[in-house]
C-alpha cells in the first residue's frame, strides 16, 4: 500500500494506472476505521483493479460548535487496517494540502438539506459536496463507495454526481452494525458505559417501527410517537425522528413507496444517527 499526502502525486500515480486500463474504486472517509469502513473497502476491492481510500477530517463540514478538534484520529491504526483490507493507495492529505487558502469557490446544496442532519447542521452538506467534488477530481474513480448509515449524504451525493455530470457510479453499502444492533460509528467511542447500553434503543426502535408497518400501521405520526417514546427512555436528547420519502426526502403522512425512518440522538459527547430504508412495494 502506498501512502500519499499530495493531490498531484496521487493524481499522477492513478493517471498512469488508468492509461493502462485499470479501474479505480474510491472510498472516502474521515478515518478512525471500523467494520463499516472495511465493508466499503471490501466491496471496492471486489469490483475494481485499484482501491483508493482517503482519510481526511474535513473542517468545512463541521459547524463552529461541533467536534472537529476532538473527532477521533489514529492514523497508525488506520494504516494497518487499510493494508489488511487490501487498500492500494491511502490518500492522507493535510488541511493545507486540501485548502491551501480559503476557497474562492465552494459547492452549495439547494435541495434535500432543509431536513434531518442538513437542518440540524447548517452548511454541513455544502462542506461535504465541496470536499467530495475535490476528491472526485483528484481520484477520478469509476466507482465511489458510500454507506447508507449516512443516507442523507448518499441522497445528496447522487444529486452531486448527476448535477455535475461526474462519470462515477455511486455504490451504496448497507449499514454495518454491532452484534446488539448499534450502527458502527467512529463516534461510538465517545459513549460512556451506560450510554453504550442505552444507544441500542436507536436500532431497536427502528425495528419496532418496521414491525408496526409490517402489521399495517401506516400513519407516520403514530409510528414517530412510538419511536419518540422509546428514545425518551434513554438519557439521550432527541435531535430528530422523521419519516420521509427516499431519496427525495419529502415529508409523508402515510407510509407508501420507498421511505426512510431517520433518527438522531445526542448523548453527552456523541451525536448518533441511524436509519431504516424500506419499501412497501
Ligand atoms: P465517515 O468516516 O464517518 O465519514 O464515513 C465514511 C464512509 O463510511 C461514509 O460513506 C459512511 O456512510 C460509511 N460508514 C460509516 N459507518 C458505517 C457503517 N456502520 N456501515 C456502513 N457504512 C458506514
Amino acid at each position: 500500500m502506498k501512502i500519499i499526502k499530495s493531490s498531484k502525486a496521487l493524481y499522477d500515480e492513478l493517471n498512469s494506472l488508468k492509461i493502462n486500463g485499470k479501474s479505480i474504486g474510491f472510498v472516502p472517509t474521515m478515518g478512525y476505521l471500523h467494520e463499516g469502513h472495511i465493508e466499503l473497502i471490501k466491496q471496492a476491492r471486489v469490483q475494481n483493479d485499484i482501491v483508493v481510500l482517503s482519510i481526511f477530517v474535513n473542517p468545512l463540514q463541521f459547524g463552529p460548535n461541533e467536534d472537529f478538534d476532538t473527532y477521533p484520529r489514529d492514523i497508525d491504526r488506520d494504516e494497518s487496517i487499510a493494508v489488511e483490507s487490501g487498500v492500494d493507495f491511502l490518500f492522507y492529505p493535510s488541511v493545507d494540502e486540501m485548502y491551501p487558502s480559503k476557497p474562492t469557490v465552494t459547492a452549495v446544496v439547494n435541495d434535500k438539506t432543509n431536513v434531518l442532519c442538513g437542518k440540524m447542521r447548517p452548511g454541513h452538506f455544502d462542506g461535504v459536496v465541496t470536499v467530495v467534488t475535490k476528491l472526485f477530481n483528484i481520484v477520478q474513480p469509476q466507482r465511489a463507495y458510500f454507506g447508507l448509515k449516512d443516507a442523507q449524504q448518499v441522497a445528496v451525493i447522487h444529486s452531486l454526481i448527476s448535477d455535475f455530470n461526474f462519470p462515477i457510479e455511486l455504490v451504496e453499502v448497507p449499514t454495518v452494525r454491532e452484534k446488539d444492533g448499534l450502527a458502527k460509528s467512529s463516534r461510538n467511542v465517545f459513549l460512556d458505559a451506560n450510554e453504550r447500553i442505552e444507544a441500542v434503543e436507536i436500532s431497536r426502535s427502528l425495528n419496532m417501527a418496521k414491525n408496526m408497518i409490517d402489521n399495517g400501521q401506516y400513519n407516520t405520526s403514530v409510528i414517530k410517537d412510538e419511536i419518540n417514546k422509546s428514545l425518551n427512555k434513554t438519557s439521550g436528547k432527541i435531535d430528530y425522528v422523521e419519516i420521509y420519502s427516499y431519496p427525495e426526502l419529502k415529508e409523508i403522512n402515510h407510509i407508501e413507496g420507498k421511505f426512510i425512518i431517520a433518527i438522531a440522538l445526542k448523548f453527552s459527547k456523541a451525536r448518533l444517527i441511524d436509519n431504516l430504508i424500506y419499501s412497501l412495494n
